[in-house]
C-alpha cells in the first residue's frame, strides 16, 4: 500500500485526507493518507527525512511550508522556479521532486465552471503565496491582461517588477476601475475573518463581472458583496479538489473525476 500525507500548520481541517481517499476509491487503488502538524520549518524538514526513510510515496504541503518545500526539493518544475513554491513532493529513494498544482487547479476550475479565461481581463487581488502562486497557470491561458492590487499597494508594485521579468501584460490597479475587469479573484486572507470587509468593493461593476474567493467554506464578505449585487461568484473549493487532483495525477498517473468529490464536500462542509 502506498502511503501519502499532508504536512501543515495548522492542519486538522485539512480535507486532503477526504478527497485523496475518494480519488482512490475512483481506481480502486489502495493507499493511506494522514495528517501531520509540523511546528516551524526545522520540524517540517525532519519530517520530510522520516518519512522519506519510512517508504512514502509524496506527500502534499501547505501552509506555512510551500517555500520551504521548494527549496529543500532536488528537482523543481519550472513553475516551482518561478512562484518559489510547492505542494506536491514526490519521493524516489532519497531525491525529492516538486510540483505545484495550485495554478493548475484554480485554472482549471475556473475553465469547468466559465468555459474558458483565455482573453479575460483579470483583477487578482493579494499579493502573498496564494496570489504569486496561480500567476504562471493564469498566464498559460493567454488572457489579455492582469491587473494586480494589494492592501498594502507597494507590494502589488514589487510583484509586477518582478513578474514583468516573465510577462508583459501585467500591471498595478492602484484606483479600481471595475469596467475594464471580466474576473476579480480574490486570493486575501480577508474572508477567514467574520469582521473583515471585502477587500474592495463591488458595488459599481457592471453585471456580467465573474467573482472567485480562494478561500472556501464560508461565505467570505468578498462573496456576499458580490451576492448582494447579483453578480456570478464562486468560492475556492473546487480549487481545492482540482489541485488535489492533479497531485493524484503526478503521483499515480491517472485522472481522475473531480466534480463528484466537490459536490460531496460541499454537501458536507454546509
Ligand atoms: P498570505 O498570508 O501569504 O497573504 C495574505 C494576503 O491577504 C495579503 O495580500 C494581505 O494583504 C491580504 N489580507 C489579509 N487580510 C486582509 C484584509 N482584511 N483586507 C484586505 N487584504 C487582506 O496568505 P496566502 O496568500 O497564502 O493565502 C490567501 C488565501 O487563499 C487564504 O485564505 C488561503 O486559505 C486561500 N487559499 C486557498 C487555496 C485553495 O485551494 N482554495 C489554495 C491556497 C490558498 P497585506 O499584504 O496588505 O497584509
Amino acid at each position: 500500500m502506498k502511503k501519502f500525507a499532508v504536512i501543515g500548520n495548522p492542519i486538522k481541517h485539512s480535507l486532503s485526507p477526504q478527497i485523496h481517499s475518494e480519488f482512490a476509491h475512483q481506481h480502486s487503488i489502495d493507499l493511506s493518507y494522514e495528517k501531520i502538524l509540523a511546528e516551524d520549518d526545522k520540524a517540517f524538514e525532519s519530517e520530510i527525512l522520516h518519512l522519506i526513510n519510512k517508504g512514502f510515496t509524496g506527500v502534499n504541503v501547505t501552509l506555512p511550508f510551500k517555500g520551504r518545500a521548494a527549496e529543500i526539493s532536488s528537482t523543481r518544475t519550472s513553475q516551482v522556479h518561478l512562484t518559489g513554491s510547492a505542494n506536491t513532493l514526490s519521493f524516489d529513494n532519497d531525491a525529492i521532486e516538486a510540483h505545484t498544482t495550485d495554478g493548475i487547479g484554480l485554472v482549471n476550475d475556473l475553465s469547468e465552471k466559465i468555459g474558458t479565461i483565455s482573453n479575460s481581463s483579470i483583477l487578482l487581488l493579494g499579493a502573498g503565496g496564494a496570489a504569486n502562486g496561480v500567476i504562471p497557470s493564469v498566464f498559460s491561458e493567454k488572457i489579455s491582461h492582469l491587473f494586480l492590487w494589494n492592501r498594502t499597494i507597494e507590494k502589488s508594485f514589487d510583484m509586477v517588477d518582478s513578474w514583468q521579468k516573465s510577462y508583459k501584460n501585467i500591471s498595478v490597479m492602484d484606483v479600481i476601475d471595475l469596467n475594464k475587469i471580466d474576473i476579480v479573484i480574490n486570493a486575501t486572507s480577508a474572508g477567514i475573518d467574520d469582521h473583515a470587509s471585502s477587500p474592495i468593493n463591488l458595488n459599481d461593476s457592471h453585471g456580467d463581472l465573474i467573482c472567485y474567493d480562494m478561500v472556501y467554506g464560508k461565505q467570505t464578505p468578498f462573496l456576499k458583496n458580490a451576492r448582494d449585487n447579483n453578480l456570478t461568484f464562486f468560492d475556492g473549493l473546487g480549487m481545492l479538489v482540482k489541485q488535489a487532483a492533479a497531485s493524484f495525477e503526478i503521483w499515480h498517473e491517472k485522472k481522475v473525476e473531480s466534480k463528484s468529490v466537490e459536490d460531496y464536500l460541499r454537501s458536507a462542509l454546509t
